[in-house]
């Protein structure tokens, strides 16, 4: 048994000793508690709970900035796609770190992922100490072959304390209905979610009525029991009254990208009515060469401003963004985490009260959404252990020189 304890640390507007017992929150008092194996003076910081990013591709980090400015299908065409067929899987891993230290040094302790090499993925997460929803991608393209092998390795894979793996159809633009249907079986059959890009663009939703005898992708989806509370969707931008009902009834999860969608010309995700309609959504960065960061501070802030950009100025507010990051989106992926209770399991960031950029303190949340940047995070905690103590995570310049190495040689090769 190992024993963490943040003194005197400021917890929803008062001051409180947090013990922290192996990987969850054994009791939080303002009582004094007196022994632990490691104890941390909380007296300059707040503790709240740290972010979970609904959607990414961590690895994508090594294509950052490499094309900008681009329509969706062109950008992914004739940039990503090509050099996406160079990687291998040192390279995945490489790309995978970088990310990972991005997201611990932006108070992100756990993501959901869809690339390749997804184990390099899971060897990043599992090395250095957060969690993942691993996804593993399968497109029509991939040879017969290829997808068994897929399948197989989904079939094999255990969940960890951290990791869990998802089934990963890359969108229903480049997955057609058998290799769907196949996906969905092989998730109940495995017991795991299943993550998708739908419904991000209106080629994507004309495409989609052409083919589908005039179904919208969120229509088309529910017409072959694609969506379920295990089903997580990326972006949702093009969804109707009637989409947005199907969305609400199947519980399936709509994952807003606000940088992605802004930066693709995509559209804008419908905060306010998604929940009017009593539907589930969380917050993701979608990837760094749509974005170009993982910061999930940023794209808090941009999920708010998004919401009040058509004259509604209380759509988007600082506390449902907050929750979007956090709570709503650990519960999303059935993590028994996202609050700092007694009992959960323990994440948390320590922010620095001394960040001029968190002073006044009037409202925390409002400061976190509005003005916070990633210096304002000290510490961060996963699963009961300290991946990130003034602002330092270990191992970090060997991770970026790494990375800018698989980068040189990326470029190079043909
Ligand atoms: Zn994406």
């Amino acid at each position: 048994m190992s024993t963490l304890l943040i003194n005197n640390v400021l917890l929803n507007g008062s001051r409180q000793n947090v013990l922290i017992e192996n990987n969850r929150f054994k009791r939080i008092t303002s009582e004094p508690i007196l022994t632990a194996d490691e104890v941390i003076d909380g007296g300059r910081f707040a503790m709240v709970p740290p972010f979970y990013n609904g959607h990414c591709h961590a690895a994508m980090v090594l294509l950052r900035g490499f094309a900008d400015d681009l329509p969706l299908q062109a950008w992914l065409n004739d940039s990503i796609w090509p050099m996406e067929a160079k990687l291998t899987p040192e390279d995945i891993y490489a790309g995978s770190r970088l990310a990972v230290l991005e997201m611990i040094k932006s108070g992100t302790v756990f993501f959901e992922d869809m690339y390749w090499d997804e184990q390099e993925t899971a060897r990043a997460v599992e090395e250095m100490g957060i969690r993942a929803a691993i996804g593993v991608s399968l497109m029509d393209r991939q040879s017969a072959a290829e997808k068994d092998r897929l399948f197989d390795r989904l079939r094999n894979y255990k969940p960890t304390d951290r990791v869990s793996y998802t089934v990963a159809p890359h969108a229903i633009y480049t997955v057609g209905t058998d290799l769907l249907l196949r996906c969905k079986k092989a998730a109940d059959e495995n017991g795991q979610f299943l993550n998708i890009h739908l419904a991000e663009t209106m080629t994507e939703d004309a495409d989609c009525r052409k083919t589908h005898n005039g179904m919208s992708p969120v229509e088309y989806m529910d017409s072959i029991g694609l969506l379920s509370p295990k089903t997580i969707l990326a972006h949702v931008v093009h969804v109707d009254q009637h989409d947005q009902e199907i969305l609400a009834r199947t519980g399936a999860i709509c994952v807003h990208n606000p940088a992605s969608n802004m930066k693709l010309s995509s559209g804008v995700f419908k905060m306010k009515e998604l929940q009017k309609n009593g539907c589930r959504i969380a917050l993701g960065t979608d990837g760094a060469s749509s974005n170009n960061n993982l910061d999930m501070l940023e794209e808090m802030k941009l999920a708010a401003l998004l919401a009040k950009c058509y004259a509604d100025p209380e759509a988007g507010s600082a506390t449902d963004v907050f929750n979007m990051a956090t709570q709503w989106g650990a519960e999303a992926f059935g993590l028994d985490a996202g609050a700092i209770e007694e009992g959960k399991l323990a994440d948390a960031l320590l922010l620095d009260l001394n960040n001029e950029k968190l002073v006044p303190n009037y409202h925390l949340v409002s400061n976190l959404v509005y003005s916070a940047d990633a210096s304002c995070i000290d510490t961060v905690i996963c699963n009961g252990k300290v991946v990130m103590r003034g602002r330092v995570v270990p191992g970090e310049e060997d991770i970026i020189e790494q990375a800018r190495e698989t980068c040189r040689s990326l470029i190079a090769r043909k």
